[in-house]
């Protein structure tokens, strides 16, 4: 995405800690942007409500000016917000997704040495989650046991489908699983392009496909097919393999395989979601890109990213890739027992605000505060919930953190 030297850029702070840590994690970029490019480059920060704040100021949690902002400006950062109860909103995040139609949920996850973790070899994740975001079961369509739309859809079931194996008693609420061609396909592009882009060896298709024939089953057969219809030369798939060891057996194909790694083509690959799970714990350096639907996507962002220890430090984003539309965010919660006490860990926006950087193409700046947090995390600063695990952790408040990333 190609903006200007001085682009607009929305940011909604967020309820609980997010005043403090947005607080933060602004001051740092902007020390670092103005440090990378001497001054010549500057984000005109536009500050848009949301969430408690904006309930407080206009009665409405989520205005349209916001999305206005949003929808006009393209690229956005935010806070956590807290989930309204009983206001007819399921969530603000659900709702700024599915208006920007951001239908990648990315989520990088590596390990910063000196953070703990469980892993014995945390070095060796490095994974790229594309996770699809407006799908699948997670896409809130579901009845509760006893509606009137539970028993339609249940005498449905039963007398014009003919599904007698289930018994389908009284107690039973039901949820629908839409998998489409044109969401998986955006999806595993996405996921392609970016693989390609950063020269990264490998994409895996994770699904359940061995039970969910036609929702996931369907996601890694439109994966395939879309990777070797659009990126032929480029890539390599497991469905080649397969067939080269069919027609001219295995030794064949293995040499065709790493023939096509040392070429740098990109290995497309599939696993069944339950051993991508232990596989990443036994071996995950086999692991670059994964692309995933909705809710095995949700699972294994968090697997991951506690393997590394930095549940609590994660970024994410939100990404229409074809409109450039893409929303920056904290991916912990409001933290309500720690909000207002400077104590909250602002590496979860930052690091977000530095996956910001590199989308508008300011690698530069990013790269700065990744290098200052490598070395602090490194010496064992960090904020207290980071730095109570860590050997010889500091724990420092969240303004003396960022001011120690600064300096
Ligand atoms: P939470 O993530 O806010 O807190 C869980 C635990 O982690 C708490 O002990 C908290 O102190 C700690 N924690 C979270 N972020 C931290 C940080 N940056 N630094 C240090 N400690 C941190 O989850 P919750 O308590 O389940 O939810 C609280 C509110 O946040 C709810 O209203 C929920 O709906 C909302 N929420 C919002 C988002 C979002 O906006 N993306 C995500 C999850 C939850």
């Amino acid at each position: 995405l190609i903006v200007p030297d001085n682009p607009i850029i929305p940011f909604i702070e967020g309820d609980g800690i997010g005043k403090e840590i947005t607080a933060s994690v602004r001051l740092i970029i902007d020390k670092a942007v103005a440090k990378s490019y001497n001054g010549k480059r500057r984000i005109e920060w536009k500050e848009v409500l949301a969430g408690e704040k904006a309930y407080n100021a206009l009665g409405t949690w989520l205005p349209a000016e916001t999305m206005e902002a949003f929808r006009e400006y393209r690229v956005g950062i935010k806070g956590p917000l807290t989930t309204p109860v009983g206001e007819g909103i399921r969530s603000l995040n659900v709702a700024l997704r599915q208006e920007l139609d951001l239908y990648v949920c990315l989520r990088p996850v590596r390990w910063f040495k000196g953070v703990t973790t469980p892993l014995l070899h945390p070095e060796k994740v490095h994974v790229t989650i594309f996770r699809e975001n407006t799908e699948d079961i997670y896409a809130g369509i579901e009845w509760n046991a006893g509606t009137p739309e539970v028993e339609k859809v249940l005498k449905f079931l039963k007398e014009e489908m003919g599904v007698a194996k289930i018994r389908f008693p009284e107690t039973t609420s039901i949820g629908v699983k839409p998998v489409s061609v044109e969401g998986t396909e955006r999806l595993v592009r996405s996921a392609i392009e970016y693989a390609i882009r950063n020269r990264l060896p490998s994409v895996t298709l994770v699904h359940k496909g061995n039970i969910m024939k036609f929702t996931e089953g369907g996601f890694k057969k439109w994966g395939y097919a879309l990777a070797e219809r659009e990126y032929g030369d480029q890539v390599f798939t497991e469905n080649i393999f397969n067939k080269i060891k069919a027609e001219q057996g295995l030794k064949e194909a293995v040499a065709a395989y790493n023939e096509a790694m040392e070429s740098g083509k990109v290995i497309i690959k599939d696993v069944i979601a339950d051993a991508f799970l232990q596989n990443t714990l036994l071996k995950p350096e086999e692991y670059s890109v994964v692309a995933t639907l909705n809710l095995n996507g949700d699972y294994i962002s968090d697997q991951l990213a506690a393997m590394v220890g930095g549940i609590g430090i994660a970024p994410g984003a939100n990404i229409n890739y074809l409109t450039g539309h893409a929303i920056f965010e904290a991916t912990h919660g409001t933290a309500p027992d720690i909000a207002g006490k400077n104590r909250a860990n602002p590496c979860s926006m930052l690091l977000s605000g530095v996956m910001m950087l590199e989308y508008i193409g300011w690698d530069e700046a990013g790269n700065l505060i990744t290098k200052s947090l490598e070395t602090l995390f490194e010496r064992g600063y960090a904020t207290t919930d980071l730095a109570r695990f860590m050997e010889n952790g500091k724990a420092l408040s969240t303004s003396e953190f960022a001011s120690m990333i600064i300096n």
